[in-house]
Order: C-alpha cells, then sequence, then structure tokens
C-alpha cells in the first residue's frame, strides 16, 4: 500500500496532540470537580457540626435544638437537615429534599442532585446535612463544555498549521520529482539543484545527478559506438563498390578481375572481423553467455598460442620470445587463448624491424601475471587511458592498415574481467608497450608451482 509521507506525518502528530489535550483537559476538568465536591463537603461538615453541638438532651422537654434561627433558615434555601435519635425516632427535620429517615452509614454520599453529610451526634442521634449540587453540576458541565471546545479547537488549528507546515517541508520534494521529471533522454544535460536543495535532500539530488552524468556517459558512449561501428564497416564496403565499379566499367584481363576479387576478399575478411568482434562485444554488454569454465593450465596455451604467431614476427622482422611457469586458472581455454593471441599480435604489429615482444608467464601473489612487453612504437601518455575503449586507435589510419578496428584491447578486457582478473598497460611512446594480466589461480596452481618451463627464442 502506498503511504503518503504528509498523511502519516498527520496523523501521528494528531494522534500525539489528541492524547496530550485529552490528558490536559482531562485533568483539568478533574482537578475542578475535585475542588468543588470538597468545598461543598466542608460546608456540608461545617453545618453537621454546628448541629451537633447545638444538639442537647434535656429529660423534660427531650431533645432541643439551640441553633440560631438563621441557619435553619439558611439549611432551607436549596439544603436541608435531618436529626434523628437512637431508636431512629425524628427528632426535626428541616428544608425541602430532607430524607424521611438517615442510611444508617456516616460519611459524604450523592443522592439524586443532593449531596449529604451525615454524622453521629450525642446519645446515639443520627445528625444529616444535604443541599442541592445542581449549580456545581451546571457549572461543570459548562466548563466541560469550554474545556472540549478548546481542545477541539486546538487540536484543528494545530492540524492545520501542522498540513500547511508538512506541505511546505515536502515542497522541495516535489520540485526535485518534477525537474527529475522534466529531464527527457535528449536532454540529459539537465541537473538538480543541489546547493538549493535542503541538506536533507541533498545527498539524494547529487546521488540522482551522479546517475544522469553516468547515464549521460553511456548514452555518449552508445551514439560514438553506433557512429565507430558504422564508419568501420562503410571502409570495406566503400572498398567492394568501387573495386567493382571499376572492374565493370571495361572489359578486364583475368589478371585485373583476380586482383579486383582479391581486394573485395579482403574487404570481406575486414568486415567479418568487424562484424566478429561487434557480436563478440554486444553477446559481453548484454551479459549473455555465461563461461563454460574448466582448469586451463595456462603455460602450454600461451606457448602454443604465442608459437602460432611466431611466423607473422619472423615476417616483421620481429623476435618473440616466450618464457611460461606451469599455471592452472579456473577459465574458457579459446576465450584465454584468445587474450595471448590479441596482446602479442599488437606487440607484433605495432613494433619495427629488429624489435622484441618477451612473453612471460609466472604466478605472483596468488595471482597468475601474464605479460606482454615489446620494443614497439609505443603508446602516448594522453591515448593510453583510451587503449580499451571500443574503435579507439591511436593511429587510425596506420592501425587499420595493421588490419586493426579498435575492437581487439575491449574484447581483451571483457574477457579478462569475465575471468575475475584485471588488464594493465604501461607504455611510453618510442619506447615500447607493456601489457600485463593478472587472473586468479586456481588452487592447483598454489599448489604445485614449479619452475619454469625453458624459454624458447
Ligand atoms: P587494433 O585492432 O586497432 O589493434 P586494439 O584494440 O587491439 O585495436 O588496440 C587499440 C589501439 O591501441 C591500437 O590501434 C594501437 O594504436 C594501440 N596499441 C595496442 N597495442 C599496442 C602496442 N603493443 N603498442 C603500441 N600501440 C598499441
Amino acid at each position: 500500500m502506498r503511504r503518503s509521507i504528509r498523511g502519516s506525518l498527520l496523523g501521528w502528530y494528531g494522534a500525539l496532540l489528541t492524547a496530550v489535550l485529552a490528558a490536559f483537559g482531562g485533568g483539568l476538568f478533574w482537578q475542578a470537580a475535585a475542588a468543588v465536591r470538597a468545598g461543598v463537603d466542608a460546608e456540608l461538615d461545617g453545618r453537621a457540626q454546628a448541629i451537633v453541638a447545638a444538639l442537647e438532651w434535656d429529660p423534660r422537654e427531650g431533645w432541643e435544638l439551640d441553633l440560631r434561627d438563621d441557619f435553619l433558615r439558611g439549611a432551607g434555601e436549596g439544603a436541608h437537615f435531618g436529626i434523628w435519635d437512637a431508636g431512629g425516632r425524628e427528632v426535626r427535620r428541616g428544608g425541602a429534599g430532607a430524607p424521611e429517615r438517615p442510611s444508617g452509614r456516616t460519611g459524604v454520599r450523592e443522592r439524586g442532585e443532593y449531596r449529604e453529610v451525615e454524622r453521629a451526634g450525642p446519645e446515639g442521634t443520627t445528625v444529616l446535612v444535604g443541599r442541592s449540587i445542581a449549580p456545581e453540576r451546571a457549572r461543570l458541565a459548562t466548563l466541560r463544555a469550554r474545556v472540549l471546545g478548546a481542545g477541539l479547537g486546538v487540536l484543528a488549528l494545530a492540524l492545520l498549521v501542522g498540513g500547511w507546515i508538512a506541505r511546505r517541508g515536502l515542497a522541495p520534494v516535489e520540485d526535485l520529482a518534477a525537474a527529475a521529471g522534466r529531464i527527457t533522454e535528449r536532454d540529459l544535460s539537465t541537473r538538480l539543484d543541489v546547493a538549493g536543495a535542503p541538506a536533507e535532500l541533498r545527498g539524494l539530488a547529487s546521488a540522482f545527478n551522479a546517475a544522469l552524468e553516468r547515464l549521460a556517459a553511456a548514452f555518449a558512449r552508445q551514439a560514438r559506438f553506433t557512429a565507430d561501428a558504422s564508419h568501420e564497416l562503410r571502409t570495406p564496403v566503400s572498398i567492394i563498390r568501387a573495386q567493382a565499379e571499376s572492374a565493370l566499367r571495361r572489359d578486364r584481363t583475368p589478371e585485373e578481375y583476380r586482383r579486383t576479387l582479391e581486394a573485395c576478399l579482403r574487404a570481406a575478411e575486414r568486415m567479418t572481423g568487424i562484424l566478429e568482434g561487434l557480436l563478440r562485444l554486444a553477446r559481453a554488454d548484454a551479459g549473455d553467455g555465461a563461461l563454460a569454465r574448466a582448469p586451463v593450465e595456462l603455460a602450454p596455451l600461451v606457448e602454443e598460442t604465442t608459437a602460432l604467431l611466431r611466423a607473422d614476427a619472423a615476417a616483421r622482422g620481429v623476435g618473440l620470445r616466450c618464457t611460461a611457469t606451469p599455471a592452472t586458472v579456473h577459465g574458457e581455454a579459446p576465450l584465454l587463448s584468445e587474450v595471448v593471441t590479441n596482446l602479442v599480435s599488437n606487440a607484433v604489429r605495432y613494433n619495427r624491424p629488429g624489435g622484441r615482444v618477451d612473453v612471460t608467464l609466472a604466478p605472483r601473489n596468488g595471482e597468475v601475471e601474464l605479460r606482454v612487453a615489446d620494443t614497439g612504437v609505443g603508446i602516448p601518455a594522453d591515448a593510453l587511458p583510451h587503449v580499451f575503449e571500443r574503435f579507439f586507435r591511436v593511429d587510425p589510419a596506420r592501425s587499420r592498415e595493421r588490419g586493426g578496428a579498435g575492437l581487439g584491447l575491449a574484447i581483451t578486457r571483457w574477457i579478462v574481467e569475465a575471468h575475475g582478473g584485471s588488464l594493465g598497460v604501461e607504455s611510453r611512446e618510442g619506447e615500447g608497450s607493456t601489457f600485463t594480466v593478472r587472473l586468479p589461480a586456481s588452487e592447483g596452481s598454489r599448489r604445485h608451482g614449479v619452475g619454469p618451463v625453458p624459454a624458447r627464442a
């Protein structure tokens, strides 16, 4: 169930205030009623004592009451009294409302609209004094109505003010929501005003801005990626088209047709390479295809993969050296082999005649470290943070001419990270680069760390 913050705030506030007002008003009324009752009781008790003191037994006349007449007359105005002897016979009675006989129990009691005090007099007599408390009751009823009215008035006012304060307090949340609502995918540049938000909401506003920042960066990356991908694919398509158009312009010799078809084939192969790379990355982005992991002996894998690139290295006049210490990781062998291929072929391609590539595999601090160091052209410092981005190339023309589309390192990094590892690079322009892959070693490799496999030049 969705609950409104303002509703619950007001609910709690109202309930608490009602309880406080009820306790306060109830206490006030109870105290007033007790004071009124105590006043009446004192008055009645005084009269009863006066009667008891004035009661005298005369053997000839019987019981005599030596009281001033005005006292007895006063008793008649809404008040009454009664005196009975030990046998329960009436001695004197005055005023309207006096009972026929005593109750037999001394003390204070209420009877209908009367409050009465009954006391024991001399010689077993009983003295009763009472009076109507209708005026006091009426006064108390008026007081009760006033307390109740005032309480309800205060409650209503407090709820109104509370509601206004709650609305005012929550207005910035609504402002933020409205500002957030104005942000569209076309305009991710809008940001919430963090400084202008109340202190409690600043964290929320800056978290929202940070999320927008990441979203905007992701959208920008996506847009650049699409533009780069189209651009990359357009080049081979233009080559195929230009080749076909030029071949069709007039009759050609079989040799010319063969060259044209070879050029088309190279362009198609390049396109296939780009499309495969894109597909790999798209699957990686979608989180498709969990790795089919198994223990992989990395030393033979690195050796064999490097061996496949030896001919290319030799053709470019680059020396390729591999030193592999046995190490086991938990992963997918074809993917790990692709990592080695990408790094070593880059090291060979971005090298120069007479240069060297050193591939080293060794356990280090509970991890397995693969280093591919070359003495090639190196990477400029400003380009270094970008080499793992898709379609990034330090020198697009030179890279393309060497067959690269700038996807190799992005795929390599994805594979390494999917294996729970990390990929880093150090490079100095004109001196060479070193790419380092660190992978978590599996149990076996940590236990059976043995000496290096002999190096092959
Ligand atoms: P490509 O397919 O273009 O080689 P990569 O993603 O493998 O794409 O590499 C991205 C860019 O990083 C390359 O275009 C190149 O400029 C640079 N690079 C990669 N490896 C090396 C290296 N060993 N030495 C110098 N530059 C490199």
